[in-house]
């Protein structure tokens, strides 16, 4: 096998939910994205906007938790974090957990963490992007400088 010879630094953007914020894990998830060995390539708290939300979370209108979500969204400050490395986009997503706080695995930031509060929306502490393509679109609405 050939070693290859460059390595492409992939890029993900992660967001701390506005109930990650309020209950002050957003340490802690930052600290389980630096302790895999991932870089932090940019944090910012930053408000949502009705605008991102609605084409961050494009491929979901429509469905029933879509207007409960992007209130929820609304609801407080996100952080919004750019994370590199190799394999990051699985990687983050293997962390979090799955989307269901009572189903993910106990090890990951929702199986850890999160739980079902009752509400009309998985309020799962956490977003990973799913794919490079949604990666670079997303980091491109949150972090139109970057
Ligand atoms: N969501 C929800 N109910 C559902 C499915 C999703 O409240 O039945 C919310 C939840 O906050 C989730 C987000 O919508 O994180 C986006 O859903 P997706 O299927 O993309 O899950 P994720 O990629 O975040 O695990």
């Amino acid at each position: 096998m050939t070693e290859p010879t460059t390595v492409t630094v992939e890029r993900t953007l992660v967001l701390v939910k506005p109930d990650g914020v309020r209950r002050g894990l957003s340490g802690e998830i930052l600290r389980r994205i630096e302790a895999k060995g991932y870089t932090l390539a940019a944090v910012e708290l930053q408000h949502a906007t009705t605008e991102v939300l609605a084409q961050h979370y494009a491929e979901h209108e429509g469905k029933p938790f879509y207007a409960p979500l992007v209130e929820f969204m609304l609801s407080g400050p996100v952080l919004a974090v750019v994370a590199e490395g190799q394999g990051v986009i699985a990687g983050f997503r293997s962390l979090a957990g799955a989307t269901d706080p009572t189903a993910a695995a106990p090890g990951t930031i929702r199986g850890d963490l999160g739980r079902d509060w009752g509400l009309k929306v998985q309020q799962n502490l956490v977003h990973g992007s799913d794919s490079t393509e949604s990666a670079e679109r997303e980091i491109g609405l949150w972090f139109p400088n970057l």
